[in-house]
């Protein structure tokens, strides 16, 4: 576990912009916001879209990043509430992708009170893969 760079802490303030921004619990349930930032130095947010098989903030995120052609990730963060404060782990789909497509990036998490970051591998041990 390492702890936060400066850049960390603004990549966790643009996610609770996105949830601040966008939050609705009562009619689309987007109450979780992620941003994701690249090698690039571009930052990409996302909100959670509810349905049957909705998307998680992450992968909304991500995916922004990639259709923009970003490739490469080196941190990213979810925050649930209305005002994104609380830092809300990769649930087991979004560790599967992370682990896919971005192992080595850092995930950030609150652990026992302080923010911390990880590598995205760390948090899927003896994942589904192909080698
Ligand atoms: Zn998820």
């Amino acid at each position: 576990m390492k702890a936060l760079t400066r850049a960390d802490y603004e990549l966790l303030t643009e996610a609770q912009r996105v949830i601040q921004s966008n939050y609705d619990e009562a009619e689309q349930n987007h109450t979780v916001g992620a941003a994701v930032r690249c090698k690039s130095g571009n930052v990409y947010a996302g909100v959670n879209v509810y349905s049957l098989h909705g998307a998680c903030a992450e992968q909304v995120a991500i995916g922004t990043a990639i259709t923009q052609g970003e490739r490469e990730f080196e941190a990213i963060v979810a925050v649930r509430g209305k005002d994104g404060g609380e830092i809300v782990p990769p649930c087991g789909n979004c560790r599967q992708m992370l682990n896919d497509y971005m192992p080595e990036c850092s995930v950030i998490l609150r652990i026992d009170g302080e923010e911390k970051k990880v590598k995205a591998r760390e948090l899927l041990p003896f994942a589904y893969g192909v080698e």
